[in-house]
């Protein structure tokens, strides 16, 4: 018997293997789709398509489902439960998932550093790697430090007129007609374009949302922190997938009759540490350039992930034909008693539209002229071009008027 063939045989058996790496490439090829579709199925541009009729068969029609399951097995008795610890997890804010991303970056960098780092230098990677690796797997943590610990632009009383004449409302995705609606918790007017945060307590300028991996808000004044950690995970993800995959590379082994991609999952599951990073560095820097590529999107689209949702709710009342459009020239602006110095930087673009909703009986206002059912009619004064964009994201305006008052009523 020969070393080679001694070699073979202490391996786990080659078709079993390929069962298993088959399981677990469908397993998370079907979770990154899932997780795709319940965070991005209600965007405008999936709305209307299958993706939008999965998001929400997915968050609507099962829940309901397993409600009236649940009512006629259990009493009712079970989804009261399942709902108290959901809502525990889901809607208070706790750091369980940011501590969840720093078990999972701390332990893949510790396995790669051990098992990895020490092959370094090699026949394919250079010595410029023995520097570059640990300012690279410093560099998620520097960008999380700083989205989590930022300020999103929460709203306090002193800054609320400031808040107020960052954006004027559009009437189509932020009406005030005739008033600016109410938060029901601060008791103010909700500024164009700000959300209030459940998790936070706290209304947020330019709410984007609320992200469990930092444990804090996405708003006008962090956005670009957000978009720096997400970045920071790409380079890093995909720096380690790079680094792990010549690695194995290089230790692959077995025969030649054997094809590549049989003696690949052999080697994984020879250096099983290594492959565990390798294949975690791979799924998660594809998740995080999907979820940079996304953000990219939303800033050259003039959105934002909550106006985006609002901007899907108006499609879908476009589509069902429960909105009307009119031209809302003349009208008073809703913002004059605020001092809306700050818009438009550089003029508006055309002529607005405002939107109504026709009342609870189905009548139409008389005032309406034009009556509209696609998106594409209706023009979102807060796309200024991307460069624009991008630059009120790098360099938000500031929203403190008093940055000691308001520190003061932070605390
Ligand atoms: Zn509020
Ligand atoms: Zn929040």
């Amino acid at each position: 018997m020969s070393p080679r063939t001694i070699q073979r045989n202490s391996r786990p058996n080659t078709t079993t293997m390929a069962q298993l790496a088959a399981w677990f490439l469908g397993t998370s090829v079907t979770v990154s789709i899932l997780v795709f579709i319940v965070l991005f199925g209600q965007l405008p541009a999936f709305g209307a398509g299958p993706l939008g009729a999965a998001n929400r068969f997915i968050l609507h029609d099962i829940p309901s489902c397993l409600s009236s399951l649940d009512r006629r097995i259990c009493g009712g008795k079970l989804c009261p439960i399942v709902m108290s610890i959901g809502d525990g997890l889901m809607n208070k804010k706790h750091p369980l998932v940011l501590i969840l991303y720093l078990v999972l970056m701390t332990g893949g960098s510790y396995l790669f550093l051990r098992n990895g780092y020490t092959e370094i230098p090699n026949e394919a990677l250079g010595s410029k790697h023995i520097y570059l690796i640990p300012l690279t797997i410093l560099l998620p943590y520097v960008a999380l430090y700083l989205a989590a610990s930022s300020d999103p632009g929460f709203i306090s009383s002193h800054n609320h007129h400031t808040a107020m004449s960052l954006y004027p409302y559009d009437q189509i995705i932020f009406r005030a007609v005739p008033n600016p609606e109410e938060c029901r918790t601060c008791r103010w007017a909700k500024p164009a374009r700000s959300k209030h945060c459940g998790l936070c307590a706290r209304c947020v300028a330019k709410m984007d949302h609320h992200c469990a991996w930092i444990n804090n808000c996405v708003g006008t004044r962090n956005t670009r922190h957000f978009l720096g950690f997400l970045a920071a995970n790409a380079i890093t993800l995909t720096y380690g997938t790079y680094l792990t995959y010549h690695v194995l590379y290089l230790k692959m082994s077995g025969s030649d009759e054997d094809q590549l991609w049989v003696r690949w999952i052999n080697t994984m599951a020879e250096y099983r540490e290594l492959g565990a990073v390798f294949i975690l560095c791979l799924m998660c820097s594809l998740i995080m350039i999907g979820f940079l590529v996304a953000h990219m999107y939303l800033i050259w689209a003039g959105t934002t992930t909550n106006d985006s949702l609002k901007w899907g709710d108006i499609k879908y009342a476009l589509k069902k034909g429960t909105i009307v459009v009119f031209d809302d020239e003349g009208r008073g602006s809703p913002t004059a008693d605020y001092d809306a110095t700050r818009w438009p930087w550089g003029g508006m673009k055309g002529r607005r539209r405002g939107v109504i909703a026709v009342d609870a009986d189905g009548n139409v206002p008389e005032e309406i002229r034009d009556c509209i059912t696609n998106l594409r009619d209706l023009e979102n004064i807060y796309d200024r071009g991307f460069l624009r964009n991008m630059t009120e994201v790098l360099w938000p305006p500031k929203l403190m008027a008093n940055m000691l008052n308001d520190h003061t009523a932070l605390c």
